[in-house]
């Protein structure tokens, strides 16, 4: 059995990429200075994992921006609207397609299937020509830098039906079209590396997992056959698979020539095992048995392993069968080496340990009975620990019933009892949570993360903004005030900090998009709040004013789904843990006086399942999360929720189930579509369909902001049921944008209740 892996983290140990892009961006670097230093990057990249012990090493996995956008430029299908200065070099003109310019505004960006990893998505129209085979030069120069080495290079393509995939093309027809247009260009790339001497081609096709387009992928299927029939004697080909099983097309697959088949044997381990015991796989097809968790940052339980090697052994001669991580290695940290992470440490391993447990996986097959007792130990402590076993928290959740889940009063009561003691006009208007986090806050919190000031001296810092931006608020007119969220880095991050359960590590970056990393939090213990975590800021800022203040807190949907997450137990029992900290929250902030409170839940619809058959059972205790966290409160007490980045027409059901009594939600991107999937669910509480675009740094004029909710009424929101506000959080704009955007909209707000009347 070979080690090989699918991908490595592109950002370096030190997020070295991160600092290129930006050095190069604000033109401290030049250009040749800027490649020859990435290409320094990728070299060490490959010699680490040889010198670990990867014999067949990925190439092309690495890029300066991301994997689809260099797919698309390949292709010259990045495209048609961009134009460029006469001047503008290739490098130029890729980071325009990216990030844009004056001129162009940039590609969109999207979620990479069920990871927090964001891709370009390219705006592709059936054309496509051999625009520039960068991976041919990938692999050239990669040749040269891995000379004398015993190992294999391993170019990394992503496949034709998953990059159409990706580019969102409308229809099947449409799909198997413009696979048509593009196999020959794919094939040309092909052809170019097996002269030059690939031995192994991985191509991945992901989105074979979810299980769809019969006519498409059977079309895909003749292609491939042809291919490895072509070049199957020079190159072995790998059909990579991951992130979840592939039992609905895994029969037909095999049956298309290649060398091998890549299976994600972590989350798609049972799903996969079975559909391998019912099909029958023809003579001298291989695996590569993705055995270590590529997207989650705990060691190997090594005897799970061995299991399944036994059972699979009984099936294929593993002999030529390979081990790899079960995806890419960029869905985790770089290494665990220089963390200080106490207790939890000695049970993680990132990309480079998780390298080494591959090797010492196979040390183990082979008869190493002191690495697999070792790890043994390992999981046995780990099971005895006392964090991950919290008797209060276990307690508490074996005592829940469902009336926990449950306001107990319908939404038409609450409604009248709220607009009572709000005493809220019609088209009540309020913000998302955050304000400007200027210079000035960020410099003060470093100061005190540092210890270079007190916490005191914070403390009074952070009161003297809450005073100001309430007062800002006041004097603007909004009706339902926040607090500004001046207190708060990463919105996961700070509850985090503040609960137990949860570690952080110093250097534990993965990429979200680009030069854009993120840290985050690692759930390891039984989750609980030893002490209130919002609640000082939330009162000090209602005792400035008479107008109402939103309480403000993270959902335990978005906590665990922007975290790494223990696995042995189920997320939903994590997510019902961190609700019941959280139901503590609204609780004692309801004690103080707080009448509306809101909890944020912009990451509910991307835990979405991958498989839809387990979409209902995630919704499900997702939706009961939300309502474990909110339903305590008072009839009286208005329960606000806030989403964002969502395509909302699979999940709208869910939404409602939610039971809040009012919903904010990005609207000024895609209008019309989310109205319309509002209306056709005949969705009965309060909404805010966000009246302009934070992500800009445009000021919405009155007249847009009012058109805007004209359309709303016109669209069948009830007017009693429409709220005023911004699409999200106003944390990364300035203040006077955001002054002349809110008092727009507060106008509009007011124009609106002269024509319809308080
Ligand atoms: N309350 C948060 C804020 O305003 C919400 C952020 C989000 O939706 N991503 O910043
Ligand atoms: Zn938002």
């Amino acid at each position: 059995m070979k080690i090989t892996t699918l991908g490595f983290p592109r950002i370096g140990r030190n997020r070295e990429l991160k600092f290129l892009l930006e050095s190069f961006w604000r033109k401290e670097i030049g250009r040749e200075e800027f490649l020859k230093k990435v290409d320094a990057l990728k070299k060490e990249h490959l010699l680490l994992q040889a010198d670990l012990g990867v014999e067949v090493i990925p190439v092309g996995d690495f890029s300066l921006y991301d994997g689809v956008l260099d797919t698309a430029w390949m292709y010259g299908c990045a495209g048609k609207r961009f134009r460029f200065s006469p001047s503008a070099d290739w490098l130029d003109k890729y980071f325009v397609y990216a990030r844009g310019d004056a001129r162009n505004p940039a590609l969109e960006m999207t979620k990479w299937f069920d990871t927090n990893y964001h891709y370009i998505v390219p705006e592709v129209d059936g054309e496509f020509h051999l625009q520039y085979n960068w991976m041919l030069d990938e692999f050239n120069k990669a040749k040269r830098w891995l000379k004398g080495r015993k190992v294999e290079l391993k170019p990394v393509l992503i496949g034709p039906y998953t990059f159409l995939k990706l580019a969102k093309v409308e229809s099947e027809t449409t799909l198997v079209e413009w696979m048509s247009a593009l196999w020959p260009v794919f094939e040309e790339v092909v052809n170019s590396l097996v002269s030059a001497g690939a031995r192994y081609i991985q191509i991945d096709e992901p989105a074979l997992v979810y299980g769809r387009d019969k006519k498409a992928v059977k079309r895909l299927g003749g292609y491939y056959r042809d291919l490895n029939a072509r070049y199957g004697k020079k190159t072995r080909f790998v059909l990579q698979t991951y992130f979840e099983s592939v039992e609905e097309h895994l029969p037909e697959a095999v049956k298309w020539g290649f060398a091998y088949i890549g299976l994600d044997m972590v989350r798609g381990r049972e799903a996969n095992l079975k559909a391998l015991s019912r099909t029958r796989l023809p003579e001298g097809l291989r695996l590569v048995l993705g055995v270590v968790d590529g997207r989650n940052v705990w060691r190997t339980d090594y005897s799970q392993v061995i299991t399944l090697l036994k059972g699979l052994a009984k099936k294929i001669d593993l002999s030529n069968s390979m081990l790899s991580p079960s995806s890419s290695l960029q869905f985790v940290p770089y290494t665990v080496e220089g963390e200080d992470l106490g207790e939890i440490q000695p049970y993680l391993a990132f990309a480079i340990e998780k390298i080494k447990e591959l090797v010492d996986i196979r040390k183990v097959w082979r008869g190493n009975t002191s690495l697999l007792r070792a790890n043994r130990a390992l999981f046995k402590r780990l099971e005895r620990e006392a964090f991950r076993n919290d008797p209060e928290v276990r307690r508490r959740m074996k005592a829940l019933s469902p009336s926990d889940f449950d306001r107990g009063v319908p939404f038409a009561k609450r409604f009248a009892l709220q607009k009572k003691l709000l005493n809220l006009p019609l088209f009540p208007t309020t913000t998302i949570g955050s304000f400007p986090q200027t210079q000035e806050v960020r410099r003060m919190r470093r100061l005190y993360r540092s210890g270079q000031i007190s916490e005191l001296a914070y403390q009074v810092f952070i009161a003297e903004k809450i005073r100001e931006v309430i007062r800002f608020q006041e004097e603007l007119g909004l009706d339902v005030l926040v607090h500004g969220e001046f207190e708060r880095t990463d919105m996961v991050e700070f509850f985090g900090m503040k609960m137990k359960g949860f570690a952080f590590t110093k250097n534990g970056w993965v990429q979200s998009y680009g030069s854009r990393c993120v840290r985050p939090p690692i759930i390891y213990g039984d989750v609980s709040r030893p002490a209130p975590m919002t609640v000082n800021e939330i009162r000090y800022a209602q005792e400035q004013t008479e107008r109402p203040v939103k309480g403000m807190l993270t959902g335990p949907v978005t906590i665990l789904n922007w975290s790494f997450v223990r696995t042995d137990i189920p997320r939903k029992e994590v997510a019902y843990q961190i609700a019941l900290a959280l139901r503590e929250e609204v609780l004692d902030l309801e004690k103080v006086g707080i009448k509306a409170i809101q909890v944020d839940e912009p990451a509910l619809r991307e835990g979405l399942p991958l498989k839809a058959r387990k979409r209902r059972a995630y919704l499900d205790w997702a939706v009961k999360s939300f309502r474990l966290t909110t339903s305590g409160v008072r009839p009286e007490t208005q329960i606000h929720t806030h989403m964002c980045y969502s395509d909302f027409n699979d999940i709208i059901s869910a939404i409602s189930e939610m039971d809040a009594d009012v919903i904010s939600i990005e609207n000024a991107r895609s209008r019309g579509e989310l109205l319309d999937v509002f209306r056709e669910y005949r969705y009965d509480k309060c909404i805010g369909p966000g009246v302009y675009d934070i992500h800009s740094k445009r000021v919405p004029p009155v007249e847009e902001i009012l058109e805007l909710l004209e359309e709303c009424l016109r669209r069948g929101i009830k007017k009693e049921l429409l709220w005023v506000n911004p699409d999200c959080g106003l944390k990364t704009r300035d203040w006077p944008e955001v002054k002349r955007s809110l008092s727009n909209m507060v106008e509009a707000a007011r124009i609106l209740r002269k024509k319809y009347g308080k």
